[in-house]
């Protein structure tokens, strides 16, 4: 007992010893923080600062991994059928594309390549356009961040035309009106209050959700600086009748002496068009048709970024608007709103041109009609769908609902979440406003391995919807063990902060 006794403090005292000699070998020889692996280091288990700008530096390749993580949690782009812009691009274009990010777009007297190679575009997309220049003539317009800049130049350049017409007939330029479809994208609503002109939307009907260019023009005023149309209608995809437009409203300016132009917003259809249906004139060829933007990254097939406006002639562009750049001794005119830009974008759509040519567009665009059609044949056969776009358009596939079903299509999106699918349902603009559509739009990515797979997923929706009566929801395993998750949870939560 004794010898028990006295044996166990001399233990312990051994073991404290050689704990300290450990513990002294630690502190003496410090691992710098940064041979950590970042996740053994404190990055991982601190709070990310969200509010204020963090005090302390920390190690590049923990800032990397704490933001790289992070957004893992983002949709996967690629499964983004919600957008027209562009998810895949070859990685040659990637290459050219990374070894100009440090290229301001601005600076054309350094970058003079750049500027070139906008300027091409510009002429390219001008003729497929159908423009009025010659062979080598240069061809008015500019590169913009996407559609949306290229719609506020554009409707500056009408509502200064307008207003120099009206000055010099003595007229008021007090109430400047836009005339569009309903169906019109945010961005039009954004040019008119940030511009102050007055928006006359055309409303739609059942059945019918484009412009009807019958009362477009009827609501055609004084005061109305320009027509705009679309070529491709964000939500069904369809092509709205420039030529009749176009007809209608030459006779009404004849009748009333006034110059109404049209403008074409072809963001999504102004790379589909002329592959697709080279006969169809929405274009220059149609005499009031003054300007038409194009997004780039649409289906330009440029990453998100890049979009285009062109005008049919310099008089069509408002000198007062232009800024004049010496570049290389020669006159660089801009018409921008912002100063400052990246260069790549405006690179990578150059490079399309050049390795796609006529021939790559046109393949592409056909490839994508083609899975449209397995899309939407495979959403018809389900018997539970009426089809709502159109098989001349935008590739994409917009359906509703039929009449009678017990769920709705927000609930199909939801449930298609979990597949990785993102498919937003929409409700149409004013007087359709019943009407709540799933919109797939196909881009060049999307093939027909996964047009094939998505049918598959809706059916499989579809099926365990049915399983479910009405509303009152009959639960899945996955429920009943998500809800048993979430019983304990609260239990776990309540007990922690002393509830229970
Ligand atoms: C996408 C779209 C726009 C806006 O274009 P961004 O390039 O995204 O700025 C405008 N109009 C229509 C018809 C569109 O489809």
């Amino acid at each position: 007992m004794l010898m028990f006794q006295h044996a166990q403090p001399s233990i312990q005292k051994k073991n404290k010893k050689s704990y300290k000699k450990n513990t002294m070998l630690a502190s003496t020889i410090p691992t710098d923080e940064h041979v950590h692996s970042t996740f053994a280091s404190r990055y991982t288990r601190s709070p990310v600062p969200r509010f204020q700008m963090p005090e302390r530096s920390m190690p590049k390749d923990a800032a990397y991994q704490v933001i790289h993580d992070e957004l893992m949690l983002d949709g996967n782009p690629r499964l983004n059928l919600a957008s027209f812009v562009t998810t895949w691009m070859e990685p040659e274009c990637d290459k050219l594309m990374m070894a100009a990010i440090n290229k301001n777009y601005v600076d054309m007297d350094e970058y003079p390549v750049t500027t070139e190679l906008q300027n091409r575009c510009v002429n390219m997309i001008a003729n497929l356009f159908h423009a009025p220049v010659g062979n080598e003539e240069t061809a008015v317009g500019v590169g913009t961040v996407g559609s949306s800049e290229a719609i506020m130049l554009a409707g500056l350049a009408f509502k200064r035309r307008w207003q120099h017409r009206m000055r010099t007939e003595g007229k008021s330029t007090e109430k400047p009106n836009i005339v569009t479809g309903a169906n019109v994208q945010v961005c039009w609503e954004k040019f008119a209050r940030y511009f102050e002109v007055e928006l006359k939307e055309v409303k739609l009907k059942e059945g019918y959700y484009i412009l009807d260019p019958v009362q477009a023009v009827e609501l055609v005023d004084e005061n109305t600086i320009c027509v705009a149309a679309i070529l491709g209608s964000t939500l069904t995809g369809e092509f709205e009748d420039v030529k009749t437009l176009n007809d209608l409203l030459l006779k009404k300016n004849e009748e009333t002496g006034w110059n109404t132009p049209i403008h074409v917003d072809a963001a999504s259809g102004g790379f589909i068009a002329p592959f697709l249906y080279p006969d169809l004139e929405w274009d220059f060829r149609l005499p009031l048709v003054k300007s038409i933007n194009v997004s780039g990254h649409k289906y330009g097939l440029v990453y998100a970024g890049v979009g285009w406006v062109v005008w049919r002639n310099k008089e069509d562009l408002p000198d007062d608007l232009v800024f004049h750049i010496n570049y290389l001794g020669s006159d660089q005119p801009t018409f921008t709103l912002n100063f400052s830009k990246g260069s790549s974008q405006i690179i990578a759509q150059y490079y399309q041109f050049l390795r796609l040519g006529f021939e790559g567009y046109k393949n592409i665009i056909e490839n994508c009609m083609e899975n449209m059609k397995v899309l939407k044949q495979g959403i018809e056969n389900t018997g539970r769908f009426n089809i709502v776009s159109k098989d001349i358009g935008v590739p994409l596939v917009a359906f509703s609902l039929k009449e009678g079903s017990k769920h709705t299509v927000f609930e199909i999106a939801e449930n298609l979440r979990r597949f990785g699918w993102i498919l937003p349902a929409y409700t149409m603009p004013a007087d359709a406003q019943h009407i709540a559509v799933l919109r797939a739009v196909i881009r060049e990515d999307f093939s027909y391995g996964l047009a094939k797979r998505l049918v598959e997923h809706i059916e499989l929706v579809l099926k365990e919807m049915d399983a479910l009566p009405g509303r009152a929801i009959k639960k899945t395993e996955r429920e009943t063990q998500e809800e048993i998750f979430r019983y304990w949870k609260r239990l776990v939560d309540r007990k922690r902060s002393g509830v229970c």
